[in-house]
C-alpha cells in the first residue's frame, strides 16, 4: 500500500507541475520544481490524514506556488481543481482548497507590495539620480559661468540682458546687477556701423546660429572696449529663436598696439607728422571723391637746409626740423587739411577741398611768412626759408602721381627762380622743359646718327664786299621737330657736355668744307667756328683742334675760334693757357656777340684775341638818318676801343645797306648779315668763289 501511494503522490506531483508550468513561464529548474511540488503534495496528503485540519499549514501550500513565480490567477485555479482531485472523498478538502487558496492570495498580495515597493524605490532613486545631476550641471555652468575670465552675456531676442557674468560686468567697469534687463544697446558704441547690427537681426529672425564680429563697446567712463564678440543663437523645443548667448573677449589691448603701429607706420618719429606713407593714403583718398572736387598742394622745401646740417651739426639740424614742423601744423592744421613730412627738409601740405588757386597762394604767402621767423636752437639764431611748389586742380582731371610729381617739379621752379618763394605749377612751362629733357635725351643718338648739320654764313670786307670768310653755324634736323636752330639746343648740349663732342664734330665739319673752298676758289677763307665756354675748360682742347686741323689739312691760320664774352671772361688759369698755345698754333680768337656782357676792358687788352664781334642788337640801331643815335655812338666808341687795342671789328646782323654804310663810316672792318647771305649749305658758298 505504501508504495502504491507513493508512486500516486509521485504522478500527482509531476502532473501538478506540469500544470503549473503551462500558467507562466517557469523560472524554477525543472528537478527543483518537481522537487517542490513533491513535498506540497506531502504537506496535501498530511492535512487530507490528519484528524484535524491545521489551516497554517496548508497555507504555506498557497504560499509556496507563489514563491515559486506561478501568481496568474490559472496557477491557483488549476491548483485547486489538482487538490480537489487528488483528496476526493477527504473531510478536508473544502478547508484544504480554502487554506491554500488563501495561501495563494495572501502571498500574491504581499508579493504585488514588494514589487510595488521595489518600483516605488526604485523610481525614486532615478529621480534623486537625475536631480542631483541637473544640480550638478547647473553648478558646474553657474561655476563656469560667474568665473570665466571670458565676459558671457544672455539677451532674449529683444537684446534685452537676462544674466550677464562678472567677466563681462567688469570689462565695462561695471556690476553684474547693473546691466541685468537693460539692453544690450545702450553698452555699444555709437560709432560703430549700423551694419553690425545685421548679424543680430539675422539671427533673431532665426536665420543664422552663430556669428563672430569685432565689436566696440562704451565703458562706464565713456572709453571704448574693443572686444570680439561669438554669438550663439539658443531656440525652444519647437525651433523658435529664444536666447542669444554672446561670448565677448577684450581686444583693447591689443587694438591699442595695432593702433600704435598703424600710427608709427604712417608718422613721423622725428616730427611727429603724418608721413609719406600716410600723405600717399590721404591723397589718393581725395582724388577718389565725388567729381567737381578740387584739391591743392604745397609742396615746400627748406632752402639752405643742408648747409645747415653740415655746418652745425645734425641735432641742430633735427630741432631746426622739429620747430618748422611745430609752425607749420599751428599753422595749416585744420579738418580737410594734411601737413606731412615727405623725408629730409621736404613737407607737403594737402588741402582737400578748394575754391580756387587764390586760396593756395595765400596759404604759401603764409607758410613762407611762418618758416621766415628766425629761430633758436642750439644756441643759434637761424633764419631760414622755403621754397614752395603749389598745385591746384579738379581731381577729376589729374591722377595723385601726376599731381605729386607736378608739385615737385614746380618746387623745383621755385629754387631755380630764386628760392624763398612760391612758384604755381604752369602746364606750358611744364611742356617746355619736357620738349628741353627730351631733346637733350635724344642728343648722343642724333650725333651718332648724323642729324646735325652745319650752315655757313659769309663774312665779307666792308670796304669792297669781298669774301672774307664764313661762319659755321650749326643745326639739327630733328626727325620728329623738324629744323632746330642752336638756340634750342647749344644751351641744353652745354648742361649735358654733348657740346665737346658736338663742337668737335662742328669744327671737323668746317674744316673739312674749307680745305674744299680753298681747292676750288684758289684761297682760303678764313672759317669761324664757335666755342663754347664749356669746350674751353676741356682740357685736351688744344690737341682736339691741331689733330682736327691735321686730319683736315688746314692751315691753323684759317681758323677763327668764336667765344662769347663771358666764356672768355670767366677764362683764368688752364683754360687761359690753352687759348694762349690755340694763339700760339696760329689760330685766330674773336670775341663773339661783344657788348652784350660784362666784358672787363682793363682785363681785354691781356687776352689773346684778334677780333671783336659786335652783337647784332647794336647794329639794328644803325641808320642812315640818325648819325648820332646812342647806338651809333657805342658802335663808334667799340670800334675805336678794337682798334686801339689792334682788333679786328666784325659787324654782325646786318641786314640793311644803311647799316653797312654807317659800319662803313664808323670804320668797322667787316660785316655779316642777311643783306649779304643767310646761313646756308655749303654750296652756297662754292657760288661766292667762283
Ligand atoms: P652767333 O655766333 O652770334 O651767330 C650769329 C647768329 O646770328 C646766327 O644765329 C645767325 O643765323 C644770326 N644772323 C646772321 N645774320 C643775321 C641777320 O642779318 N639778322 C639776324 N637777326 N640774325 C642774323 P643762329 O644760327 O641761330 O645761331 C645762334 C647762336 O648759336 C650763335 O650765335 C652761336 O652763339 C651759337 N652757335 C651756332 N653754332 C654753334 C656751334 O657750332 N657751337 C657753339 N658752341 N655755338 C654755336
Ligand atoms: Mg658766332
Ligand atoms: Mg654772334
Amino acid at each position: 500500500m505504501a508504495g502504491a501511494r507513493r508512486s500516486g503522490r509521485d504522478a500527482f506531483a509531476a502532473a501538478w507541475a506540469a500544470a503549473l508550468s503551462d500558467t507562466a513561464f517557469v523560472a524554477t529548474e525543472r528537478a527543483v520544481l518537481l522537487e517542490r511540488v513533491g513535498e506540497l503534495t506531502d504537506i496535501l496528503l498530511t492535512a487530507a490524514d490528519a484528524a484535524e485540519l491545521t489551516p497554517a499549514d496548508v497555507e504555506r501550500v498557497g504560499a509556496e506556488v507563489v514563491k515559486l513565480r506561478f501568481i496568474a490567477p490559472e496557477a491557483i485555479a488549476v491548483t485547486l481543481r489538482m487538490v480537489g482531485d487528488l483528496l476526493a472523498g477527504s473531510s478536508h478538502l473544502a478547508g484544504i482548497q480554502a487554506a491554500v487558496a488563501s495561501g495563494f492570495v495572501r502571498a500574491v498580495q504581499e508579493w504585488i507590495f514588494r514589487e510595488q515597493e521595489a518600483l516605488r524605490h526604485s523610481a525614486l532613486d532615478a529621480r534623486d539620480r537625475a536631480e542631483a545631476a541637473r544640480r550638478q550641471s547647473e553648478a558646474r555652468f553657474r561655476a563656469m559661468f560667474s568665473d570665466a575670465a571670458i565676459g558671457i552675456g544672455i539677451t532674449d531676442t529683444q537684446g534685452r540682458l537676462l544674466e550677464v557674468n562678472s567677466a563681462m560686468a567688469g570689462m565695462l567697469d561695471l556690476r553684474p546687477e547693473q546691466m541685468h534687463d537693460r539692453n544690450l544697446v545702450e553698452y555699444l558704441h555709437s560709432d560703430d556701423p549700423p551694419e553690425l547690427r545685421r548679424f543680430f537681426n539675422e539671427m533673431v529672425a532665426g536665420q543664422r546660429d552663430h556669428y563672430r564680429i569685432e565689436r566696440r563697446f562704451r565703458k562706464r567712463d565713456g572709453s571704448p572696449l574693443w572686444t570680439n564678440v561669438t554669438v550663439s543663437l539658443v531656440r525652444d523645443e519647437n525651433g523658435a529663436p529664444q536666447l542669444l548667448v554672446g561670448m565677448v573677449e577684450d581686444n583693447t589691448e591689443r587694438h591699442v598696439l595695432s593702433e600704435k603701429l598703424r600710427h608709427q607706420a604712417n608718422h613721423d618719429p622725428l616730427t611727429g607728422l603724418g608721413n609719406r606713407a600716410l600723405f600717399t593714403e590721404r591723397l589718393h583718398a581725395a582724388f577718389a571723391a565725388s567729381n567737381g572736387r578740387r584739391i591743392g598742394l604745397c609742396y615746400l622745401d627748406l632752402d639752405g637746409f643742408k648747409a645747415i646740417n653740415d655746418t652745425l651739426g645734425h641735432v641742430v639740424g633735427d630741432q631746426l626740423l622739429v620747430e618748422v614742423a611745430a609752425r607749420l601744423h599751428k599753422l595749416v592744421s585744420a579738418p580737410g587739411r594734411l601737413l606731412a613730412r615727405m623725408g629730409g627738409d621736404e613737407f607737403v601740405v594737402l588741402v582737400e577741398h578748394t575754391d580756387g588757386l587764390p586760396e593756395l597762394t595765400a596759404l604759401a604767402e603764409r607758410i613762407l611768412a611762418c618758416v621766415a621767423e628766425p629761430v633758436h636752437v642750439g644756441g643759434h639764431r637761424l633764419t631760414v626759408s622755403a621754397s614752395v611748389g603749389i598745385v591746384e586742380r579738379p581731381v577729376s582731371t589729374s591722377t595723385p602721381a601726376d599731381a605729386m610729381r607736378d608739385a615737385d617739379v614746380t618746387l623745383h621752379w621755385a629754387k631755380v627762380d630764386g628760392k624763398n618763394r612760391w612758384a604755381c605749377f604752369d602746364p606750358e612751362r611744364n611742356a617746355r622743359e619736357i620738349a628741353r629733357i627730351t631733346l637733350s635725351a635724344a642728343m648722343p643718338a642724333a650725333l651718332e646718327r648724323e642729324e646735325f648739320y652745319v650752315d655757313y654764313q659769309p663774312i665779307v670786307r666792308l670796304s669792297d664786299g669781298a669774301l672774307l670768310g664764313v661762319e659755321a653755324l650749326v643745326r639739327w634736323a630733328h626727325p620728329e621737330f623738324g629744323r632746330l636752330g642752336p638756340d634750342r639746343f647749344i644751351g641744353l648740349a652745354e648742361e649735358t657736355g654733348l657740346i665737346v663732342p658736338l663742337g668737335s664734330w662742328v669744327l671737323a665739319q668746317a674744316c673739312a668744307e674749307a680745305v674744299a673752298w680753298a681747292r676750288l676758289g684758289g684761297i682760303e677763307p678764313m672759317v669761324s667756328v664757335n666755342l663754347a665756354a664749356r669746350q674751353v675748360a676741356e682740357p685736351g682742347l688744344v690737341e682736339e683742334v691741331a689733330r682736327v686741323l691735321q686730319m683736315a689739312g688746314l692751315a691753323p691760320t684759317s681758323l677763327l675760334l668764336e667765344l662769347t664774352e663771358s666764356a672768355i671772361m670767366s677764362t683764368t688759369g688752364e683754360p687761359l693757357g690753352a687759348l694762349r698755345k690755340l694763339v700760339d698754333l696760329g689760330i685766330r680768337i674773336a670775341i663773339d656777340d661783344f657788348g652784350t656782357g660784362y666784358s672787363n676792358l682793363a682785363y681785354l687788352r691781356h687776352l689773346p684775341v684778334h677780333a671783336l664781334k659786335i652783337a647784332g642788337s647794336f647794329v639794328e640801331g644803325l641808320r642812315a638818318d640818325e648819325p648820332d643815335s646812342v647806338d651809333a655812338q657805342i658802335v663808334t666808341a667799340l670800334v675805336s676801343l678794337a682798334h686801339t687795342l689792334k682788333l679786328d671789328v666784325i659787324a654782325e646782323g646786318v641786314e640793311t645797306r644803311d647799316q653797312a654804310e654807317r659800319l662803313r663810316a664808323i670804320g668797322c672792318d667787316s660785316a655779316q648779315g642777311w643783306l649779304y647771305a643767310k646761313p646756308g649749305p655749303p654750296e652756297e658758298i662754292n657760288d661766292w668763289l667762283t
